[in-house]
C-alpha cells in the first residue's frame, strides 16, 4: 500500500467508505463526482499505478476484475440489460487524475461516442 495514495487508503479501509463490492483483492465504491446515474470505481487493493504498470503476476487480478467483478456489479446494479461502459483513463492524455489503476463502470444512461 502507498501511504499517500487515496485509492490505497479507501481500498484498505483507512478512509471509511461504503463499498459496492469487496473481496480479498478488489474494492468498488461510488465515484465522488458521478458522471452517470451509475458511476462506480473498481480498484485493486494492491497499488498498481496504471495499465502500463501491470506485471505478469497481475494478469489473474485484471482478468478477475474485467471478467468477474465488473459483470457481477453491473448485474447487481441493474445495468446489464441495457448496457454500460468501462473506462480506464491512463496517464495525462488519458485523463487519469488518480495514479492508482481504477476501472470506471458507467451506466444508467445512453453514452455518447466519441468520448471527450
Ligand atoms: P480518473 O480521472 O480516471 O483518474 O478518475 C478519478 C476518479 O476518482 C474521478 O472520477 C473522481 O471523481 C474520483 N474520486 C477522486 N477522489 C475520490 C474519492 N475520495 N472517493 C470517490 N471517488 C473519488
Ligand atoms: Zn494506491
Amino acid at each position: 500500500m502507498h501511504t499517500d495514495c487515496i485509492f490505497c487508503k479507501i481500498a484498505n479501509k483507512e478512509i471509511p467508505t461504503k463499498f459496492v463490492y469487496e473481496d480479498e483483492s478488489v474494492a468498488a465504491f461510488k465515484d465522488l463526482e458521478p458522471q452517470a446515474p451509475i458511476h462506480v470505481l473498481v480498484v485493486s487493493k494492491k497499488h498498481i499505478a496504471n495499465l502500463l504498470d501491470v506485471a505478469a503476476s497481475d494478469q489473474g487480478l485484471l482478468s478477475h476484475i474485467m471478467g468477474e467483478v465488473i459483470p457481477k456489479i453491473a448485474k447487481e446494479l441493474g445495468v446489464d440489460e441495457k448496457g454500460f461502459r468501462v473506462v480506464v483513463n491512463t496517464k495525462a492524455d488519458g485523463g487519469q487524475t488518480v495514479p492508482h489503476l481504477h476501472f470506471h463502470l458507467l451506466g444508467g444512461r445512453s453514452m455518447t461516442w466519441p468520448p471527450g
